[in-house]
């Protein structure tokens, strides 16, 4: 595809390494109610996750649709019930899954989620370890709202808020999500042919929100409130946000070259961030690990994770998924999320990593502090 240098040239242009992509149902089943799923605009969204893979990046796709896909092989003829928008999820979803899986050689990895399981700690520290271990072996996550079991309440309720927390357990930087039009406009372009695009957002305000259909708002942009709320999320925690159109194929080949035909929305300053607050402020420790020099160093200088090998002494009693303080020369040097528990801590204390499942029977991880649930103080 021959793309504009001039069009190139006004393109807002960002790096990364982590994303989550979502994609709507109106891109999976374009085709309206009894249609199912189609390849007609995958194929470009595919393409530009392929090269990035190669590029050695790492994406994590956050897909709708099931409905969508289900409804095909329900027919009624009346407006679904909740349960029977449930069945047609159950159905639709491994349509969408297979639909995808047809474009990659990488296996892709199935991973339905509600907002309990976002909220419950130690559920959300066995998601971020399923999606780092995916990411590790080269499978795409491809996540979407377990819509089976969760119904209002418990729901996240959209897949662009649904992204937004996606980037936040994966500690992705990017979070791209794909609407049907072209990004934010400061009106609507369906309704007004002056619009125009706004190219890039460096803080979300009231003026933005309006933009977005907010209250207050006379141009409601259709869908745009809960992709400017994901933005706002995903922002105010350092993950840089992307709206995109992602019927556009032009999108995808410019976004594997760095540049967003779209609006993007700056990350905010990451010293801060909500997470680095949340592990800081909100965790409470349930123990401490003492550690020798060699991973005082590694940690404080290197960004290493944490090694058993560099445990000392553990003390208070936790589990995974806790938190604990790391502790040097009686120095508090650092808080960290524990994927052992202290009774095993104990045993690996000292000991390499491919020790782990000798001593203990089974190694649910090598390390015991990833660096990603550590912050050094
Ligand atoms: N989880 C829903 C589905 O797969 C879609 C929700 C949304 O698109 O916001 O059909």
């Amino acid at each position: 595809m021959i793309i504009n240098p001039f069009l190139k040239k006004i393109m807002q242009v960002f790096s990364w390494q982590r994303a989550v992509l979502k994609v709507g149902s109106s891109l999976i089943a374009p085709g309206g109610a009894n249609a199912g799923c189609s390849a007609q605009y995958l194929l470009a969204i595919a393409k530009f996750i392929t090269t990035a893979l190669t590029q050695g990046k790492e994406i994590i796709i956050v897909s709708s649709g099931s409905v969508a896909a289900g409804r095909s092989s329900m027919p009624l003829n009346h407006p679904p019930s909740i349960a029977e928008k449930q069945a047609m999820a159950a159905i639709g979803q491994t349509q969408m899954m297979q639909n995808w899986a047809r474009f990659f050689d990488q296996p892709c990895a199935q991973i339905l989620l509600t907002m309990d399981d976002l909220h419950d700690r130690q559920r959300y520290v066995n998601i971020q370890n399923t999606l780092r271990e995916l990411l590790r072996h080269h499978a795409i996550p491809i996540v979407n709202e377990n819509d089976t079991v969760a119904i209002n309440e418990l729901k996240v309720g959209d897949n662009d808020n649904l992204a937004a927390y996606t980037a936040l357990v994966a500690q992705a930087d990017t979070c791209i999500i794909c609407s049907d039009i072209d990004g934010l406009f400061d009106a609507d372009p369906r309704k007004n042919p002056q619009a125009n695009l706004i190219d890039k957002v460096e803080h979300i305000t009231p003026d933005i929100e309006a933009m977005a259909g907010g209250a207050g708002s006379s141009v409601g942009t259709g869908g745009m409130q809960t992709k400017i709320q994901a933005a706002q999320r995903c922002t105010a925690s350092g993950i840089q946000t992307l709206i995109v159109n992602g019927k556009d194929p032009e999108v995808f080949s410019l976004l594997a070259e760095g540049r967003c035909k779209g609006t993007l929305f700056t990350a905010q300053d990451t010293s801060n961030t909500a997470r680095s607050e949340w592990l800081k402020h909100t965790l409470k420790s349930k123990g401490r690990v003492h550690i020798d020099s060699g991973a005082a160093h590694a940690l404080v200088n290197q960004g290493a994770s944490l090694l058993p090998r560099g445990l000392v002494s553990v003390s208070g009693d936790f589990q995974p998924g806790d938190a604990v303080d790391v502790m040097h020369d009686n120095l508090h040097i650092g808080k960290g999320i524990a994927l052992f528990s202290s009774q095993e801590m104990q045993h690996i204390k000292g000991h390499h990593s491919d020790q782990i499942e000798r001593i203990l029977g089974y190694t649910p991880a090598n390390v015991v502090i990833h660096r990603d649930n550590l912050i050094i103080l």
